[in-house]
């Protein structure tokens, strides 16, 4: 399960098991895509509970502070 591993400073996309770009020769990070798919992933899970969190505290904090 390894993608195209896409060059970061030139976008080229390279074939698996390159170490390197055949574009522009600079190293490729190894699985990067992978591991930033699943850290976005679990980014927008800590934003949706986040969300979830403002709301039930909104309707579950009194009011009348003021
Ligand atoms: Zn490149």
């Amino acid at each position: 399960m390894s993608a195209q591993p896409t060059c970061l400073y030139c976008q080229h996309a390279n074939p698996a098991n390159q170490s390197e770009c055949r574009q522009c020769g600079m190293p490729l990070p190894a699985e990067a895509g992978l591991a930033g798919e699943r850290r976005l992933r679990r980014f927008t899970w800590f934003c949706v509970g986040l969300t979830i969190f403002c709301v039930v505290m909104f309707f579950w904090l009194p009011r009348d502070i003021a």
